[in-house]
């Protein structure tokens, strides 16, 4: 399906069009939802043209999709947010209005809270990095945590730029596992808290359509 809008963040990018920006570096920009669904909600985009959705990810650039939770924990010490949650909606069907990648941060008050699940024993995707595996209480068609294995990469707040690649490669992993469930768009979330609050473990949601959000 293609997208009715156009690329209004290119314009913001580009200064063409007014934004309240809040976090702006050579690579990605963040700035507010002109709609905001909770108390704080921003997007963080990339400047560089050409990824229109989250299946543009490949092994070339997943530093640039790291960068998009780098932004998000840069904005959240801005603002003083000590928890807050991710999400993308990837192509239209995944219910994605504006043709640029555009990671969606959210303060705790947004609503939907979704639990990370312990591995189970349908896994869809492995490397020494990555693993994938249905959700053990799906809450939607099709839910898979994409989990990172290193122990010291526990919340979306241990991204620095030494390791934007592998968070970036959760990107990777979620169009690849959406690719063999055969989801022509999907959304993507994630919790990120403080490591005494939240599971021991870095936990992406991979969300088949039918998984209903206010974004
Ligand atoms: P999505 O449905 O994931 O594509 O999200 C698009 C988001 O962009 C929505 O939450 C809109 O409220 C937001 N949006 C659209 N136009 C603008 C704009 N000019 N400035 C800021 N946010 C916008």
């Amino acid at each position: 399906m293609d997208f009715v809008v156009e690329d209004v963040f290119r314009q913001i990018i580009t200064g063409e069009a007014p934004a309240d920006i809040v976090y702006e570096d050579e690579y990605t920009m963040a700035f507010k939802d002109i709609n905001p669904k909770a108390r704080f909600h921003a997007l963080m985009v990339p400047k560089v043209d050409g990824l229109v959705t989250g299946f543009d990810v490949h092994s070339e650039n997943l530093e640039i999709f790291g960068r998009l939770f780098l932004a998000a924990k840069y904005v959240s010490d801005l603002e003083d947010l000590d928890t807050y949650k991710l999400h993308m909606n990837v192509g239209t069907l995944g219910g994605q209005v504006v043709p640029r990648v555009h990671l969606h941060q959210l303060s705790s008050d947004y609503a939907p809270e979704l639990d990370c699940s312990m591995p189970t024993d349908t896994v869809y995707y492995e490397d020494e990095a990555t693993i994938a595996y249905q959700h053990e209480n799906p809450v939607c068609d099709q839910h898979v945590v994409i989990q990172l294995k290193d122990p010291e990469l526990v919340s979306g707040l241990d991204i620095r730029e030494t390791n934007l690649e592998a968070f970036g490669n959760l990107f990777w992993v979620a169009k690849s596992v959406s690719q063999q469930l055969g989801l022509e768009g999907y959304k993507l979330f994630m919790n990120v808290a403080p490591n005494e609050t939240s599971s021991p473990f870095t936990c992406f949601h991979l969300l088949s359509p039918d998984y209903k959000t206010e974004l």
